[in-house]
């Protein structure tokens, strides 16, 4: 199956699906009601930080990944090598390195998070075009981030976004449960008085996509561009877009402002 990449429109996976799904319909020849009645009862919209409200070709991922690396390093006097594959070990384990180390170790999590969210974010330029998009949403939006809040913040100043977030769900607010466990998107919905049928997801992990649609959520992937290297695992890198997903894009600020124009051109129509 080939993806389709567009200009400034979603990607659209063209093509059977595994499993004889159907794959989403392209947004381009999608008529405008139905794209209406997808988002038009949105009211909350839901964001993932890393690699979703800032692109995979930023060095700010590499370079937390790098710190976790060390700090596996440090803590076990493991070479880097070493240190990398228990990393990655853990990731795909426990969905994230610190919840592996908590399980396996009763590493502290303050000690952790502060460790590898402590990077140089100088890189880091205020996304105006994405600003302007996420403002003109209709109604609140939220960070929900596997990271820490601190991260999530600083992070967010730097891109010029945080005045637009009314909170931001970390991992310490999971109580250190990661996406995509379902008992963190609960806690999430509790805390914030998320409905999730009125609310729209977007992420760059496929799987962490699954309970967001199981609970009523609109979802969209946020993928790499063409080209842009892709921080995923090999094995979170889709073959096919799941039935999970609604849409998928690979410009993030131009999605949201077609889904915009398309919502309003169809309300003045
Ligand atoms: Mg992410």
């Amino acid at each position: 199956m080939k993806i389709d990449r567009t200009e400034d429109g979603p990607l659209v996976p063209e093509g059977p699906l595994a499993g004889g799904a159907s794959a989403p319909v392209p947004v381009e020849a999608t008529p405008n009601a139905q794209i209406v009645a997808r988002f038009a009862h949105v009211d909350t919209w839901v964001f993932d930080l890393d690699n979703t409200l800032y692109p995979s070709d930023s060095d700010l991922w590499p370079k937390i990944d790098a710190r976790i690396t060390l700090f596996l390093a440090e803590l076990f006097g493991l070479d880097a090598m070493s240190s990398r594959a228990l990393q990655k070990y853990y990731y795909q384990r426990y969905g994230t390195t610190l919840n592996g180390l908590m399980l396996e170790y009763d590493i502290s999590a303050a000690r952790f998070l502060d460790f590898v969210h402590d990077i140089d974010r100088s890189s880091v330029e205020p996304n105006h075009s994405l600003a302007a998009a996420i403002a003109a949403l209709p109604g609140r939006k939220l960070i929900l981030t596997n990271g820490s809040r601190e991260h999530a913040l600083r992070t967010a100043q730097k891109l010029g976004l945080d005045h637009l977030f009314e909170d931001i769900f970390d991992i310490v607010a999971a109580d250190l449960l990661p996406k995509p466990a379902q008992e963190t998107y609960q806690r999430f919905f509790d805390k914030h008085e998320v409905e999730p049928s009125r609310a729209a997801m977007f992420e760059d992990i496929v799987i962490n996509l699954l309970a967001p649609h199981a609970r009523g959520m609109v979802t969209t992937l946020v993928v790499p561009k063409k080209g842009q290297v892709d921080h995923r695992e090999s094995w979170e890198q889709p073959r096919v877009i799941p039935p999970h997903v609604d849409f998928t894009t690979d410009d993030l600020a131009g999605f949201l402002r077609r889904l915009q124009g398309t919502m309003q051109g169809t309300k003045l129509a």
